[in-house]
């Protein structure tokens, strides 16, 4: 008996702890009908529902012009040309985000943890990090939807 309280008791928690990562404040607060009508559909999916582009499909993905890349959901900016790369992986590379633009967090869609990175403004799905980003750098890859960003030329 003892045990089974435990066990509920941990699973409490666990559902107290999950409600409360659900509560981020973000700045820009907006219904699902309204991120609906306000983008377009690939860049609902992606920043509103976590869809992933298909590779080498993303209007970013072979594209190196000079400039920023802003969220698709609010305008902030996010992350500088100069930090894009070619990875080869068929999604916009940079190997360093803006300072202090972005929220981690960890999904198992896949059945193991990734590190998903969202817009710190607006909570919208970016895509996920990984630790296999060029080494004479940050050895970081951020792996962007190309549908979740807007690029400026600088
Ligand atoms: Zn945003």
């Amino acid at each position: 008996m003892k045990y089974i309280n435990f066990l509920f008791l941990s699973l409490l928690f666990l559902t107290a702890c999950k409600s409360q990562t659900n509560e981020i404040n973000y700045e820009v607060i907006k219904t699902d009908n309204e991120w609906r009508e306000q983008l377009d559909q690939m860049s609902y999916l992606v920043l509103r529902k976590a869809y992933t582009e298909r590779p080498y499909t993303g209007k970013y993905d072979n594209f190196y012009e000079k400039g920023t890349y802003h969220c698709a959901g609010c305008n902030e900016p996010l992350y500088q040309s100069n930090n894009k790369y070619n990875s080869f992986c068929g999604w916009p590379s940079f190997d360093k985000e803006i300072n202090d633009k972005l929220i981690y967090d960890v999904d198992y869609k896949l059945g193991y943890p990734r590190t998903e990175i969202k817009c710190k403004k607006c909570g919208g799905h970016l895509g996920h990090v990984f630790n296999d980003g060029p080494k004479e750098t940050t050895g970081i890859r951020h792996c962007v939807n190309s549908a979740a960003l807007i690029f400026k030329k600088s």
